[in-house]
């Protein structure tokens, strides 16, 4: 017995003394992956085996909250800023900037103009002298913003590809440094997603197989370049899908005629700029359907953050979940999964999973700002993050080499250790008080009064 408490006292004192030097070792290469599209339910919905063994090995936040609006541009932006979407400028597929007055599209979207609000952390990692890669990221190939190692954009690359490309470049070879930090982007399952509908269980299913293969290929080649183990991964996404349909349909011109407003993007967050008064045109939109709630910009809730900027139009209009606004009576339904809606909806929230020596293993929280990543990341890279709307409080209990105190837990356990204790004294007592009393033990002795000293009689 007492060998067993010795040798489990060496081990633990071992397990302390390999945090310590992993801690002290300096920071290792982080690799980020965004799966577009990953609805945090699909992995109870579907099976993943090879996502799951990887974070059996680290940690599963279950539901990132990610900003609003729930589309790709902004939220990838978000994860490599900290920002919230009024911070960093990148506010929706498409924008127009009423100081430049130009147009943004994801088409169109290399113009630093609209990322200079922020710095990703792949120019924040290269200024504290590492080589860093973007694969395919949006808004890592726009003019004198790139990373050391970068591809444009095309979907024709696959991920086998992309893959390959980013082993690479982590690896480094005789002339080159291998990077530090690395970005790789792949557009599954938001495709499906937006096809067939997150309800369709056959294609989903067929299409989430295909993600968790690309995340086995991902193992493997790690394993085989002999990476796995060795640097720190993060698989995440941007946000989730909602199921739309031809039955929820919001039709604007059932409200108002188009030549009141220009529209700068419509659905399911619309953006407009009314043409001439603007009271009276807000007023129709307001009372437009029971579906979709009008705000004036200044009248914004605070919760979305998404207000403090000149990219935000005079007026936006939110669509309630799986509900799509149109124009005409004829239009159909665009598509049968979408996004874009309150990011305080389940279904528009992803999910994030972490390995690698700096991660502790087996380890779940169920929630996480989107945000937080940043701050997380620059941490375990020593890098100084830019000014930023997260916070490390909740994502270092993710960290192998932090010590957390889980709250309810703790709180849970005082109050029970304080009913125990209130029980046994109130049985002590109870007890105490029906016990017969018998002869007491000891009597005082009994002297004389003129006795001086009975004692030594
Ligand atoms: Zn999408």
């Amino acid at each position: 017995m007492l060998l067993k408490i010795l040798v489990g006292f060496l081990c633990g004192a071992t397990a302390v003394a390999t945090e310590n030097n992993t801690a002290h070792q300096g920071p290792v290469p982080l690799l980020l992956v965004s799966f577009d599209g990953f609805r945090a339910d699909y992995l109870q919905r579907f099976p993943m085996p090879n996502l799951k063994l990887l974070y059996s090995q680290g940690v599963l936040v279950e539901q990132l909250t990610n900003v609003f609006i729930t589309k790709t541009f902004p939220n990838h932006y978000s994860l490599v800023t900290g920002l919230y979407a009024e911070s960093h400028g990148i506010l929706a597929s498409s924008m127009y900037d009423p100081v430049s007055h130009k147009h943004f599209t994801t088409s169109n979207d290399t113009d630093p103009m609209w990322w200079s609000e922020a710095q990703p952390l792949w120019l924040t990692a290269l200024d504290s002298g590492y080589k860093t890669a973007a694969m395919m990221w949006p808004g890592s190939d726009v003019v004198n913003r790139t990373a050391t190692h970068f591809l444009p954009y095309n979907s024709d690359v696959t991920f086998q590809q992309r893959l390959g490309n980013m082993t690479k470049w982590l690896l480094g070879n005789e002339k080159e440094q291998g990077v530090m930090f690395a970005a790789l982007y792949w557009e599954e399952p938001d495709r499906s997603g937006h096809m067939f509908g997150p309800d369709n269980n056959t294609a989903m299913g067929k299409a989430l197989k295909e993600v968790d293969d690309n995340i086995g290929l991902l193992m493997s080649e790690l394993n085989r370049t002999g990476l796995w183990g060795r640097i720190n991964v993060l698989i995440t996404s941007d946000h989730g899908m909602a199921q739309c349909s031809a039955d929820r349909l919001i039709r604007l011109d059932d409200c108002l005629h188009p030549d009141n407003y220009t529209q700068v993007d419509l659905t399911p967050v619309a953006a407009l700029i009314p043409n001439k008064d603007p009271k009276a045109v807000f007023d129709l939109l307001n009372k437009c359907h029971p579906h979709m709630t009008a705000y004036v910009k200044k009248a914004i809730p605070d919760r979305l953050h998404y207000r403090n900027n000149e990219r935000i139009q005079p007026i936006i209009l939110i669509a309630d979940e799986g509900w799509t606004i149109v124009h005409r009576k004829t239009d159909k339904l665009p598509r049968l999964g979408d996004h874009g809606y309150d990011n305080s909806l389940p279904s528009m929230h992803p999910f994030l999973a972490a390995t690698g020596p700096s991660f502790r293993q087996g380890y779940r929280i169920s929630s996480l700002q989107s945000v937080d990543i940043y701050p997380l990341m620059c941490h375990l890279l020593s890098v100084p993050a830019q000014p930023n709307n997260g916070t490390l409080t909740q994502a270092r209990c993710m960290l192998a080499a932090e010590t957390c105190w889980d709250v309810p837990l703790m709180v849970g356990l005082v109050v029970g250790v304080l009913l125990v204790l209130t029980t046994i004294t109130f049985l002590f007592r109870f007890l105490s008080y029906r016990r017969p009393s018998g002869p007491r033990p000891f009597q005082r002795l009994q002297v004389d009064d003129d006795d001086d000293d009975p004692l030594l009689e």
